[in-house]
């Protein structure tokens, strides 16, 4: 297949090899009407005029494109520009995706939303959308993230959800996830469930994509007006991957424009410790509905994480990626820990922004790269988020008292 005709997911759901719905009998229906009402709204212009409507008056749309002049000439090599989606409402790109179930949530006639969280960005992006629309919230969270995360369970609280602890399992995002299905099944009749990523069973990929992508369609507008032509390379760093198939997708038929993925390298991907499937050559398996690359065992358990950033820690990628790194449109690489660090400190010093510790991942990419390059090339990043939420994490790692 030519990337210029690039068209997916077919029919039942499937990236290449990749996706599909894999899931208990009892959701079928569920997922059924929700494919079929996304269709109807994806044709419906109103549909999509609320959602700019709200991108621009309740989020702050669109985020500018800027260029790190000084972070660029401290490299001395490419010119590295920023996608700035850390200055969106909730300070992430997650909102973008929220908005647009919440409205298709409303659309359906469903007045209760619940949602799985890890680090809680996702549960406090429900959260907010769920209060903006006047619906019942509740998130699932894993014990242990609950009491990691206590700041982003507050918030959540502020906004008037309910956070449910889930003490199954590893008692993280992975079982948060299982619980939320697990709910939606029980109540399917007036709940809509609100998946944080470009993953899960069909439609959610493609429907998460599709919110996501005003981030890749401004920023080609964007970067034409600001340099008139697009960026050498474009990169983002993939947890499940929703910020990354954001910017890729409008590019991927640009062919003169290199896509690159970032993974969490955690330690490194030849240790036990990263969450970089592709990177790290894992199996395809099947999780939380959809079929894709997945770290696990020769038995198929599935294999534990670590990031220095709970937003990448996650052991699978969303099925786009995975079918587009099979076709070799996007290339996969990873940052580790250390190197997203100090990607994060220059950010911090060079151009008073602090990043998400995810986007320093991306990040980390420019910063080892842009020296190889020309100082007429163009490295577009997308700043995924801010990073107000992972001080904590930064002072300990630095062994300093807050
Ligand atoms: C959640 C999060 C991510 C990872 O999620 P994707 O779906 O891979 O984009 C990246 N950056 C930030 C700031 C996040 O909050």
């Amino acid at each position: 297949m030519s990337h210029t005709n690039y068209q997916a997911p077919d029919q039942n759901g499937f990236f290449g090899e990749h996706g599909g719905v894999y899931v208990a009998e009892t959701l079928i229906p569920a997922l059924q009407e929700l494919a079929q009402a996304y269709q109807e709204a994806k044709q419906d212009p109103e549909f999509w005029a609320e959602f700019h409507r709200d991108l621009a008056n309740y989020v702050g749309r669109p985020s500018p494109v800027y260029h790190a002049a000084r972070l660029s000439e401290k490299l001395s090599g490419a010119q590295i520009w920023l996608k700035r989606e850390d200055l969106n409402h909730t300070g992430a790109h997650k909102v973008n995706n929220t908005i647009g179930q919440a409205l298709l949530a409303k659309r359906m006639g469903k007045k209760r939303v619940i949602a799985e969280t890890g680090a809680g960005q996702h549960g406090v992006a429900s959260a907010t959308v769920a209060a903006r629309f006047g619906m019942e919230c509740h998130v699932y969270m894993g014990a242990d993230d609950i009491q990691r995360q206590a700041p982003n369970v507050f918030r959540m609280k502020l906004l008037g959800a309910n956070v449910v602890g889930v003490s199954s399992g590893s008692r993280t995002l992975k079982d948060a996830m299982n619980e939320a299905m697990r709910e939606w099944v029980a109540r399917v009749d007036d709940t809509f469930y609100i998946i944080g990523t470009a993953a899960g069973p069909a439609p959610y990929p493609e429907m998460v994509r599709d919110f996501q992508c005003v981030i890749g369609n401004e920023a080609k507008e964007q970067m034409q007006a600001a340099i008139g032509r697009q960026p050498d390379v474009a990169v983002a760093c993939v947890g499940g991957g929703s910020n990354a198939i954001g910017l890729f997708y409008p590019y991927i038929s640009e062919t003169s424009v290199r896509l690159i993925g970032v993974e969490a390298g955690g330690h490194g991907v030849h240790t036990p410790d990263h969450a970089a499937p592709i990177t790290s050559g894992a199996p395809i398996g099947v999780l939380h509905g959809f079929r894709s690359y997945l770290m696990q065992d020769e038995n198929g358990q599935i294999l534990g994480t670590h990031s220095v950033s709970a937003g990448l820690d996650y052991p699978g990628i969303g099925p786009e990626h995975s079918h587009l790194h099979d076709l070799k449109r996007v290339e996969y690489h990873a940052a580790n820990d250390e190197a997203a660090l100090q990607a994060f400190d220059l950010l911090c010093q060079y151009e008073g922004i602090i990043p998400a510790l995810e986007s320093s991942h991306a990040l980390a990419w420019a910063v080892k790269h842009a020296p190889k390059m020309g100082k007429d090339q163009v490295i577009l990043v997308n700043l995924s988020g801010r990073g107000d939420k992972d001080i904590n994490t930064v002072a300990k790692l630095k062994n300093i008292e807050l």
